[in-house]
């Protein structure tokens, strides 16, 4: 048995996390920490979790095997080297940290340690990005030329707190959703972006001075050229993804989202086919395979690494939409 503690009270381990451990065979969640005691007794009751904390220390000197990171951005690090050095495998949400130098120190204190690390970059997980990866692999569009992530949505009401208005916890659009674009973009082509140019917004969500929307390009390894687009404020584009090559294009509508969900179609000069492919839970995936890295037997399906390669991204992002410039990208791994 996986014996996991979740370091923050979140709405996502509520949702999607403690669900997916749960369905794992051998997953058991036996505690939550909450930097307010009063709130992790009540989280723990309202999802059935025998033990809580309101401090990162009694979780860790607890019997716990992994820890599931799901806190405000700012958070991760000192929690994840804590982690590491307890000896506790770590899960940790997106972005790793709030610049790329810290995730590092992140990677290289789980290393250390011997303990596994792994980024919940959930899209990795999803049948449809899988089926566009397998397709690009076997050669049916030819030699990729091309991309376009949609992935501009509403901000839902219960979730505009820190991400539009506290800059010193991580918010801003681009370290919540491009490097879901970021990283869904390098697992899909197998190839990693060079350059990136950007430009951001502020449309009347977010304050601070953070941006709520972001469109960028950028140029990969191969020659292939990306744009993104996401946002908080955008209610009715629907989420989309699109890989076009030399031989036919991947054309996937809805599959920017955390639901098994979505379509997609390959088209060349012989027609349109639809791809089939597995709809399994995201999360329960992302739970499965980091078991499976703890035996000794795969890898996470996000690693820590590619945690670095994420935010090393979003904040080549930032750079070059304050300065106007294209900015190189480096994660320095
Ligand atoms: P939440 O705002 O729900 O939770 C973040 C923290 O806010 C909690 O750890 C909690 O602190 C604090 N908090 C929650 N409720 C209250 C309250 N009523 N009063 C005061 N503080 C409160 O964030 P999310 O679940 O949306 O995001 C958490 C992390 O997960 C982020 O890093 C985010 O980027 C990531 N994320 C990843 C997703 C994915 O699909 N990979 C999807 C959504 C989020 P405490 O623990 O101290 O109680």
């Amino acid at each position: 048995t996986v014996k996991w503690g979740l370091i923050g009270a979140s709405t996502i381990a509520r949702q999607f996390m403690i669900d997916a451990i749960r369905s794992q065979p051998d997953g058991e969640v036996v505690a939550v920490m909450s930097s307010s005691a009063e709130r992790a007794g009540a989280y723990a009751r309202e999802n059935e979790i025998s033990r809580h904390y309101g401090d990162l220390d009694a979780l860790l000197g607890s019997d716990v095997d992994a820890v599931y990171i799901s806190t405000t951005n700012e958070l991760h690090l000192e929690q994840t080297l804590a982690a590491a050095k307890a000896g506790k495998h770590v899960l940790c949400e997106k972005p790793l940290a709030l610049t790329s130098t810290d995730a590092r120190r992140m990677v290289e204190a789980c290393h250390a340690a011997g303990v596994v690390m792994g980024t919940n970059h959930h899209l990795r997980n999803a049948g449809a990005h899988r089926a566009m990866r397998e397709a690009i692999r076997d050669g049916r569009i030819g030699r990729p030329l091309a991309a376009r992530v949609f992935h501009a949505v509403y901000l839902p009401e219960h979730l505009q707190g820190w991400r539009i208005t506290r800059p010193e916890a991580g918010g801003g659009v681009v370290l919540d959703i491009t490097v879901h674009d970021a990283d869904t973009l390098r697992f899909v082509l197998g190839d990693d972006p060079t350059q990136i140019a950007a430009v951001t917004q502020s449309a009347g969500m977010a304050a601070g001075g953070l941006e709520d929307g972001v469109m960028t390009a950028m140029t990969f390894s191969s020659g292939l050229i990306a744009q993104t687009h996401d946002s908080f404020t955008v209610k009715h584009a629907g989420t989309g993804f699109e890989i076009h090559g030399t031989e036919g294009s991947l054309i996937a509508r809805d599959v920017m989202t955390q639901k098994p969900v979505g379509s997609v179609v390959l088209r060349t000069p012989k027609g349109e086919e639809e791809l089939s492919f597995d709809r399994e839970d995201l999360y329960a995936r992302s739970l499965r395979q980091f078991h499976a890295a703890i035996r000794g037997e795969d890898q996470p399906s996000a690693t820590g690494e590619d945690g670095v390669w994420s935010l090393a991204i979003a904040e080549a992002a930032l750079e070059a939409a304050r300065t106007g410039r294209t900015i190189t990208i480096d994660p320095k791994l």
